[in-house]
This record gives C-alpha cells, sequence and structure tokens, in this order.
C-alpha cells in the first residue's frame, strides 16, 4: 500500500500536535465529537427532504467505545460519512479545514497553549494517540474506505468493509509515561466528565456502554447466615450528554432553582449567586448568555492567578473555557457563558481579539452586567451591600485604571460609609442630602471607620452639620482623585489645606494672628527641617491641638499607601502642621518664642509635629528621640 505524504503545512501542525506539550490534550475528545456532530448535522439536514436516508431524527447519535485490552477508544457517528476523495481531501492536507485559518495565524509556534483554546480539529487526535484510523462511507455510496496514519510518516487509504453509511474513528492511544498517564481515556468516569464538561450541549445523543456494578441477590438461608454481599457486573447504555442547553431553553420554563443548580455544579460554588441573568440577544449580535453574580469572591480573587472570563461557545459547542474579551477587568467577578452562532469553532485567541461579533457581543453583555447591578443596588439593597462587600474594590478600582476612562459608566455603583450613622451610600444619596450652602463633597481617609471619626480634621466638617464619606480603602482616595466630582460637586479631602468654610471674619482673624506670630511660626518650620512644608494657624480645629494636613496632590493616606508599595522612590505629601490657635498651647508657644529660648521651640515642634503624625496612623521618624523630649518635659 502507497504511503502518501501530508501536504507541508499539515506535517507542521501534526508535529505541533504530536510535541505538544500542551495540558489540555483531552480536548482531541470535543474536537472528535464536534466532527461527529457536524457530519450528523448534514445528513439530518438531508433525511429532511430525502427518504433514502432512512433513518430518524431519534436515530442519530455519536458512540463512544473504549477498549481496555486494545487500549483504544472509538469515536463512531452515523453521519454523511467521507468518501475515498473526501478522505484524501481533509484529513490529508488541512489546505480543506478549518484549521487552515487557525494555522496562517502562524502563532502556532509562539504559543503552544493555543492548540487547547480553539478547534484544531481532527489533528488533535495526534496528541493521545499512536496510530488514528478512520473507516468512513459516505452517504450515495455503496464503497467504504480506510484512511491510517501513524502521524507525520504520512498516511494511507485503502478500500474497507463497513455496513452502514458515517464514520469510525480509532485511536490506538499513546504508551503512558510518567507524566502522561493517555490510559485515563479510557475509563468511562474520565469519558463521562469529559463530555460533561465540552460535549454536554450536543444536539445528538452521545452514548457509551457503561459497566456498573450491583449486589447479587442473596437467597433467605445466605442472608440469615449474614454472608456478606457479593457483587456482579453489568452493562447498560447510556445517553452521556443532556443534548439541550439551559440557556436555549424558554425562560418560561425555568424556574429560580434551575439557574442556581446550574451555577454551583457548573461553577464549583457553594455558595448561591446573588444574581443571575438569562439573556436572549437578537439584533446586531446574536447570542444567548447566563450571567451570575457570585455572593462570595472566590478565594484567589484579589491574586494574579485569577483568571478572568466567560465561557465561549459557538451553538453549544464549547471553544474557549474562559474568554477574557468578554469582560471588562472591572467586572471580572462575573461567571457565566455566552453561546453565539454568528462565532466559528475554528478561531484562534488571536483573530478572536479582532473579532467584531466577538466586540459586539462583549459591550452589550457590560451593559447587561452593569444594568443587573443598578437594579440590584435599587430594589435590593442588602444583596448590593453583600456585593459591594465581596467585590467593591474592583469597581474602585475600575473607576481609578484607564486613566479614568470608565468612570462616568461606574460611578453610580460606588458606596461609601457616611459619617451619618456609619452606612453605606451612594453619591447620589449624598449629593441629594447636601443642604444648600455645602459646596463640596467632603471626605476623610484612615484605616477605619473608628480612626477617621477620631481625626481632629472632621470636627469642623461635622459641626457644620455636612456628612463626611469615610474612605478606608487604599484604593479609595486614588478613586475619588480620578472622579474629581460627581454630579458638578467637587470632592474635598477634610484634610485639604484650602477647606474654605470658617467665615470671612474668622479668616482675617487668623491671618492677623499668623503675621503677629511670623517668626515663630518660621521658627517652628524651620526646626522640623523639610519635613512639613508650612506650619499655619488652623481654621478646622476645634478642640484638638494639632493635625496634619496636605497641600498639593499626593495626601498623606495616598502617601502611606504609595509607599507601602515595593517601589524604589519614596513619595511624601506635602505637609501642613496646623496649630489651634485657641488652644492652651499655642499660648505655650507664643511664650517660650519671645522669651527667646529657640531650643525649646523646636523641641516642642518636634512634639507637636510626632502627635500630628501618631493622630494621622503614620509612624514617627524617630520614637527614641519623642521619648526622650516626653521625659524631658515631664
Ligand atoms: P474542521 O472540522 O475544522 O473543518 P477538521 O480537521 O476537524 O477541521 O476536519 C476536516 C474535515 O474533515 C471536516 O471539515 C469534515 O469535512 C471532515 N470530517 C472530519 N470528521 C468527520 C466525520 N466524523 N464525518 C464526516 N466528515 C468528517
Amino acid at each position: 500500500m502507497e504511503t502518501k505524504q501530508f501536504k507541508a503545512e499539515s506535517k507542521k501542525l501534526l508535529d505541533m500536535m504530536i510535541n505538544s506539550i500542551y495540558t489540555h490534550k483531552e480536548i482531541f475528545l470535543r474536537e472528535l465529537i464536534s466532527n461527529a456532530s457536524d457530519a450528523i448535522d448534514k445528513l439530518y439536514f438531508k433525511s429532511l427532504t430525502d427518504d433514502k436516508v432512512g433513518l430518524d431524527k431519534g436515530d442519530f447519535a455519536i458512540w463512544i467505545t473504549p477498549d481496555e485490552e486494545k487500549r483504544t477508544l472509538t469515536i463512531t457517528d452515523n453521519g454523511i460519512g467521507m468518501t475515498e476523495e473526501e478522505l484524501e481531501n481533509n484529513l490529508g492536507t488541512i489546505a480543506n479545514s478549518g484549521s487552515l485559518k487557525f494555522k496562517s495565524e502562524n502563532k502556532l509556534e509562539e504559543d503552544n497553549q493555543i492548540i487547547g483554546q480553539f478547534g484544531v480539529g481532527f489533528y488533535s487526535a495526534f496528541m493521545v494517540a499512536k496510530k488514528v484510523t478512520v473507516i468512513s462511507k459516505a452517504y450515495g455510496s455503496d464503497k467504504a474506505f480506510k484512511w491510517e496514519s501513524e502521524g507525520v510518516d504520512g498516511y494511507s487509504i485503502s478500500e474497507a468493509e463497513k455496513k452502514s453509511v458515517g464514520t469510525e474513528i480509532i485511536l490506538e492511544l499513546l504508551d503512558d509515561t510518567d507524566d502522561e498517564k493517555y490510559s485515563e481515556f479510557l475509563d468511562q468516569y474520565r469519558i463521562k466528565g469529559l463530555i460533561r464538561k465540552y460535549s454536554d450541549y450536543i444536539r445528538f445523543p452521545i452514548k457509551m456502554e457503561v459497566t456498573h456494578s450491583r449486589p447479587i441477590e442473596q437467597t433467605d438461608e445466605e442472608k440469615e447466615a449474614k454472608k456478606p454481599l457479593e457483587y456482579e457486573d453489568y452493562t447498560e447504555i447510556e445517553t452521556l450528554n443532556s443534548m439541550i442547553p439551559l440557556w436555549k431553553k424558554n425562560k418560561s420554563e425555568l424556574k429560580d432553582e434551575d439557574y442556581k443548580h446550574f451555577y454551583t455544579e457548573k461553577f464549583y460554588d457553594y455558595n448561591e449567586p446573588l444574581r443571575y441573568a438569562h439573556v436572549k440577544n437578537e439584533g446586531s449580535a446574536n447570542y444567548n448568555a447566563l450571567l451570575f453574580i457570585p455572593s462570595k469572591a472566590p478565594f484567589d480573587f484579589y491574586s494574579k492567578e485569577y483568571e478572568k472570563g466567560l465561557q465561549l461557545y459557538s451553538n453549544g459547542v464549547l471553544i474557549m473555557d474562559k474568554c477574557a474579551d468578554l469582560l471588562p477587568d472591572y467586572f471580572s467577578f462575573v461567571k457565566g457563558l455566552v453561546d453565539s452562532e454568528d462565532l466559528s469553532l475554528n478561531i484562534s485567541r488571536e483573530t478572536l481579539q479582532h473579532d467584531r461579533q466577538l466586540k459586539t457581543i462583549a459591550k452589550s453583555i457590560e451593559k447587561t452586567i452593569s444594568n443587573e447591578l443598578k437594579k440590584m443596588l435599587k430594589n435590593d439593597r442588602e444583596k448590593y451591600e453583600e456585593f459591594w462587600k465581596a467585590f467593591g474594590a474592583q469597581i474602585k478600582f475600575g473607576i481609578y485604571s484607564d486613566y479614568g476612562m470608565n468612570k462616568d459608566k461606574l460611578q453610580d455603583l460606588l458606596l461609601f460609609t457616611s459619617s451619618d450613622g456609619n452606612k453605606l451610600i451612594t453619591l447620589d444619596e449624598y449629593v441629594t442630602a447636601m443642604p444648600e450652602d455645602q459646596k463640596y463633597i467632603y471626605y476623610a481617609s484612615g484605616s477605619s471607620t473608628a480612626r477617621i471619626e477620631q481625626l481632629p480634621q472632621t470636627e469642623l466638617v461635622k459641626d457644620k452639620g455636612y456628612q463626611i464619606l469615610y474612605l478606608t480603602e487604599n484604593i479609595d482616595e486614588f478613586a475619588i482623585k480620578t472622579l474629581a466630582a460627581y454630579k458638578e460637586k467637587e470632592f474635598k479631602s477634610v484634610s485639604a489645606e484650602d477647606l474654605d468654610l470658617g467665615s470671612e471674619e474668622k479668616k482675617e482673624e487668623i491671618k492677623a494672628k499668623e503675621e503677629e506670630n511670623a517668626d515663630m511660626l518660621t521658627a517652628l518650620k524651620e526646626a522640623l527641617d523639610g519635613k512639613v512644608e508650612k506650619v499655619i494657624l488652623s481654621q478646622r480645629l476645634k478642640s484638638h491641638p494639632v493635625c496634619l494636613t496636605s497641600e498639593g496632590q499626593i495626601s498623606i493616606e495616598m502617601e502611606k499607601v504609595l509607599n507601602s508599595m515595593p517601589v524604589d522612590q519614596k513619595i511624601s505629601a506635602h505637609k501642613v502642621l496646623e496649630i489651634n490657635p485657641e488652644h492652651d498651647i499655642f499660648n505655650k508657644l507664643k511664650d517660650i518664642s519671645s522669651a527667646g529660648d529657640k531650643e525649646k521651640l523646636a523641641k516642642y515642634a518636634k512634639l507637636l509635629y510626632a502627635q500630628a503624625l501618631l493622630i494621622e496612623g503614620m509612624n514617627i521618624e524617630n520614637p527614641v528621640e519623642f521619648s526622650n523630649l516626653i521625659c524631658e518635659l515631664m
């Protein structure tokens, strides 16, 4: 028998498959089953108009037959089959298969992993088989043919015996190695699992003869004698796929339970989802989708191991487990799947990224998620707050990232703790509750609400009857800075230098006092040796002696966050030390200053600065000096 050579490109791809280090070799089964299903589709279509086919819809099936003794796995279909010519053209060369598109991306050498993610067709069989035999009889032909290949060396075609129309693909599995146990593909449980995972929604039944074991019925005497049970094996033909995807069913047929059950099973979550959406979209993008918002963040959610993405199906066949392009980062917590007829099965990651259809779908999905979240916020506040606890940081991150490009879309999803009763409020709720004379949206940052509540800077704002948003997470202030304003109200930190709250008279009064004590303030600043930009008299302090504020873009809280990141460059806020002119300490300072005791004044400056740092929750730079200074005074 003549051995024919594969075409050059085919050889290359085959080589890739055979030497694939890809871990998801298991996808070969999905590929072969999809081909079988396509072939049945074609014959089924014919049967609708052609009585000669002699098969009803219920007769069509795909069979999986593992044979442990022979170490073979056989996939059989009663689809349209292939003629000799078709075997030659379809399997001898990739040029005629959809795999060509894939190959022409030229990405194969660079990215082995692509193999597992996309339809790579028939050739994937060589990832697990040392020999592949295809016996096929085409519809309308009275002859059957056999195609055989052991890989790159080539293939041969010869006449064969086969009674019925269809195709049988026999894989002689590779020998097991230390790393790869190919024999697992003969295990009925493994096969069942793979079919449930990849091919559950194939429209024709996938059948397998499965072996079960049952106890042998005992005689009364045996029971009496408490003889241990003995078991016998029996076989049964099982359909391994459920055939109709949940998402293709009518919404009216489905119950809450169905969705929840589907979610916990499919996405391995013990907890029911907080919310789900079943989308059937027609128009610019045709797709069905199931979207779920989990109730808890997966353990790895905030690590870089976490992979976002939705499952992507093309007409019921899984083509990608985690299609990242379907979800923006700020919605990376969403689980679910998308099934579209508009996508081809043989699509590489590269082409997918540029696929217009996919982009349209992604946009539409994003809108749906956003709407669902807004509905939840409006109608089910308790649930939304639960969601916020789990994933709020991700939304805030979305505001801040991409230079604030998405802030308008996301700002109404934000919640912050308010000084008014420590409850979570939206920005809209804040603005709506603002008294008429309030110009800004005020916020204060700190490591906890308890800590923020004690910040001296909050006193005056609260006294005015204004709410303050408490920012307790690292990302918060960055998000606020990105927003800059909401409904034309600017955000203002209670620690900002220009709080702009006091009356004009008060301002004048303080200004005069500052001028009067200019020498003293300068001396205090100099004593602090560049640690603060200025020492000023405070308009915001009421009972506390001192506080630290900042001028410019970087706040003290941001300095803390930025410096906790592993970067070399230290970043500092432009700090301002504010002294309360109504406090006794102010008079004390004045006394020391007028007595000309520069040394003592410097010591007081250091002490006050250290106090202010401590109130801010920052480390004091020189604790020993601080402690000595206190003792000295005592
Ligand atoms: P693709 O399915 O992407 O076209 P494949 O390499 O998987 O690429 O298959 C090549 C071609 O071989 C298919 O397009 C189909 O025409 C034919 N083929 C594969 N498997 C079968 C089958 N079980 N029955 C009939 N034709 C098949």
